[in-house]
């Protein structure tokens, strides 16, 4: 079915992707997870980051130790 309308758009060839069932994929070890960020310190920076419109590489790399570095005052612009 798809085929024609591949041939149509000058598709010769398709690849073949594995297919992963989520019975495959495993839980996360609990050394890996992290924690929600939450506290007063947090808050403060999180306030103080989106009242001055700052860009973060915490924020912009999707920086895993947010909860952490925030929750102590710190983020890196
Ligand atoms: S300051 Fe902390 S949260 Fe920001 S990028 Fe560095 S390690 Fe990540």
């Amino acid at each position: 079915m798809i085929q024609p309308l591949l041939q149509d758009a000058g598709i010769k060839k398709m690849i073949e992707l594995p297919v992963i069932s989520s019975e495959v994929k495993k839980r996360k070890p609990d050394w890996l997870r992290v924690k929600l960020p939450v506290g007063p310190e947090y808050a403060k920076v999180r306030k103080l980051v989106d009242e001055n419109k700052l860009h973060t590489i915490c924020e912009s790399g999707n920086c895993p130790n947010m909860g952490e570095c925030w929750g102590a005052g710190t983020a890196t612009l």
